[in-house]
């Protein structure tokens, strides 16, 4: 019996070690690993670099205090701002914890100015953006809001409806809260007319506008922020999971209008951008920024989506859609997802659930054409031994 809560419904499989593309059980099983700590593993297992970058900080000091100057952390501060449209940048421990920065400052701003009762954060149903209960409440899914109070400042929509979110703004908006691809919701990418149709009721009725990237961005897409697709920019940015690439770390990125808000006092975290922390990040900062690395999840993304596309056409009983953008990728399936994802593992590859009976597969951005391929060729080998097993059973 664990004497752990009892909050996941947690397989059979403990993994004890990782290399590349692939996770090992202790009697050395391999497993291919197309669920990557649900989008976190960018580098795959056993990065030379970042693990040089570790050891190496960690022989120089672990931790100090936001009280004081952090040089690693300036340095991936700066960095960020360089690749992205922000010029200033919060860091912390997980991706909830950047987007209770993100609401924060959001509502700050619109205090600063005097325009106090401006709280409001507009989301979208099938939004994942954490387990606090801010994060629960700005998503707004009754699964994780039940039992947990009550949670005032936020309201929804369903996603792809402009006039239903311009019918949600008065004059106690702040800010509309949007992933510009959903991962926990079943991998939809949002199209770049209603990204722009946001943006410009944003505009309109002086709004912030919030991506959260904290699954789709980092290079997932092959682009380094998600946002760079559609061309839309937003006042206020969240990131996560790949940015430590295993290491918890996140970051709140804002323009410094809407940062200026944040002073002294308003935020603050113990661990957050830690200097372990970011001796990490900006080693893994450095190889997603290597020459030709994004157009290669770009390249391998598309090979992917083809191959979905294939596995469709052979199995138009069991695949009904093919979802994502580069290397964050669904299929909308028939057979109960859980299952099929536990079948899989039984054919040593990992992949994720996400709602609306999505299967989600999240690999390493280092998966090759060869990878993507393989996966796909174990995932028709688990239809076509469930369409045996159906006819037997038929039978
Ligand atoms: N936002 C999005 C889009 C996510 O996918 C997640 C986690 O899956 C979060 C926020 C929360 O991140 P964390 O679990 O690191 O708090």
């Amino acid at each position: 019996m664990s004497a752990l809560y009892g909050t996941y419904a947690r397989s059979e499989l403990a993994f004890v070690r990782g290399e590349g593309m692939r996770l090992f059980t202790e009697d050395g099983t391999a497993y291919l690993d197309f669920a990557a700590g649900i989008a976190v593993n960018a580098l795959g297992y056993g990065d030379r670099h970042v693990t040089e970058a570790l050891k190496a900080q960690a022989d120089k000091v672990w931790h100090t205090s936001n009280i004081f100057i952090i040089p690693e952390q300036e340095k991936l501060a700066r960095r960020l701002t360089e690749i992205t449209f922000a010029d200033k940048v919060f860091f912390t421990n997980s991706g909830a914890e950047a987007l209770e920065c993100a609401i924060k400052t959001a509502r700050r701003y619109f205090w600063d100015k005097g325009e106090k009762e401006r709280v409001d954060i507009i989301g979208f149903s099938g939004s994942f953006h954490g387990r606090t209960t801010a994060t629960i409440a700005a998503a707004g899914n009754p699964t994780y809001t039940e039992g947990f109070g009550p949670m005032p400042g936020y309201k929804h929509t369903k996603p792809g409806d402009l006039a239903a979110v311009e019918a949600l703004i008065d004059d106690k908006t702040a800010a509309i809260l949007i992933e510009p691809v959903q991962g926990e919701g079943g991998v939809t990418a949002f199209s770049d007319s209603f990204l722009k149709g946001l943006r410009t009721l944003c505009d309109k009725h002086g709004l912030l506008l919030i991506f959260d990237e904290v699954q789709c961005g980092y290079g997932r897409t092959g682009k380094f922020n998600a946002y760079e697709w559609s061309g839309v920019i937003p006042d206020i940015m969240t990131v996560a999971k790949a940015i430590g690439a295993g290491f918890p770390l996140g970051a709140c990125l804002a323009t410094e209008e809407v940062a200026k808000a944040m002073v002294p006092g308003t935020h603050g975290s113990t661990y957050g951008g830690n200097p372990l922390a970011c001796a990490v990040g900006n080693a893994v900062l450095d190889r997603i920024l290597e020459p030709g690395f994004l157009d290669h999840v770009d390249e391998v993304g598309k090979v992917l989506a083809h191959e979905l596309q294939q596995l469709m056409q052979k199995f138009p009983q069991y695949v009904t859609e093919v979802r994502g953008r580069g290397l964050i990728a669904g299929i909308k399936i028939t057979p109960p997802v859980r299952d099929f994802v536990q079948r899989l593992r039984e054919h040593k590859l990992l992949t994720v659930a996400a709602s609306d009976n999505v299967l989600r597969l999240l690999p390493p951005l280092i998966a090759s054409e060869d990878d993507v391929k393989e996966a796909v060729r174990i995932i028709a080998e688990a239809f076509a031994e469930l369409e045996a097993q159906t006819a037997s059973a038929a039978q």
